[in-house]
Formats: C-alpha cells, sequence, structure tokens
C-alpha cells in the first residue's frame, strides 16, 4: 500500500515508477479510501500496540493506493526496497528514506510474509482484479 499521507502528498506515481523499475510486476493495483473498520481490521496483529488506535486512524484518513506485486523473492526484496519502519533507520535509496515523514506516516506497507501477502492481497482484491 502507498499509505495516505504520500498519496496526499502527491508521491504514488513516483513511488509506483521505483517500484516497477525496482523488478516488481503489478498484478492489481486500485485507489481506495479505507473505513475505520477494515483499517482496523487490516492492522488486527497490532491491536495490544500502544500505537494502534492512531494507526488506525491514519490509515482511514484518506486514500491509499493498494497493490498486488509479483517477482521472485517478492516480499524479502519488497521489504528492502521500502526501507526500516523508522525513515531515521532507513538505509539510503529506499522509499522510506526519500517519502517518509515519521516512524508512523511512513509512505509504504510491505508485507511481512508470504503467507500475510496472500492474506493481504486478498484483503485488497477480488479474484478477477487481478491479473493472470
Ligand atoms: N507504527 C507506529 N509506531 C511504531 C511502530 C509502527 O506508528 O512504533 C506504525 C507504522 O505506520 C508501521 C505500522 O505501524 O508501518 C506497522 O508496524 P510494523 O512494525 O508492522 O512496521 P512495518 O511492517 O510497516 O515496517
Ligand atoms: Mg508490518
Amino acid at each position: 500500500m502507498i499509505k495516505p499521507e504520500a498519496v496526499a502528498a502527491g508521491h504514488s506515481g513516483k513511488i509506483i515508477d521505483m517500484i516497477i523499475a525496482a523488478g516488481f510486476k503489478i498484478k492489481a493495483m486500485k485507489l481506495t479510501k479505507l473505513s475505520k473498520e477494515r483499517a482496523g481490521e487490516f492492522y488486527e496483529v497490532h491491536k495490544e500496540r500502544p500505537f494502534y488506535g492512531e494507526l488506525v486512524a491514519y490509515m482511514s484518513g484518506g486514500p491509499i493506493v493498494a497493490m498486488a506485486l509479483e517477482k521472485d523473492n517478492a516480499v524479502a526484496d519488497f521489504r528492502k526496497f521500502i526501507g526500516a519502519t523508522d525513515p531515521a533507520e532507513a538505509a539510503e535509496g529506499t522509499i522510506r528514506k526519500r517519502f517518509a515523514k515519521s516512524k508512523g506516516e511512513n509512505a509504504v506497507h510491505g508485507s511481512d510474509s508470504d503467507e500475510n501477502a496472500a492474506i493481504e492481497i486478498a484483503f485488497h482484491f477480488a479474484d478477477s482484479e487481478i491479473v493472470g
């Protein structure tokens, strides 16, 4: 996902360009806005964390761009490509180093395992919205 503050700042096109240039193939993509309920469900694993309420408010606060991406080793490569959660710790050249404003408003989300990627792709897309 391209997160709300990055979409609002007009960075979606640049981020999509970087994703494609890094060798990821876009299999599905949509601009959408998550309700508080849907954002809460997406981040359910963080329910007990102190930042959960703020995270849900932020992620439901404006449009996001959701994508399903394909690449060999996609999950690990995408995590490396976006950089650390906190932009202060993100490597040079990463999406978060370039676009994140803070540890909370950090421009993009990336799945953390193949299993969660499958769950998160199904969260955003019907099978008919994913190209073969
Ligand atoms: N987050 C936050 N404060 C924290 C840790 C995380 O606001 O101390 C937010 C941030 O937007 C992050 C998201 O919660 O991207 C999910 O956290 P996670 O640890 O899964 O980081 P990610 O997988 O996105 O790098
Ligand atoms: Mg995570």
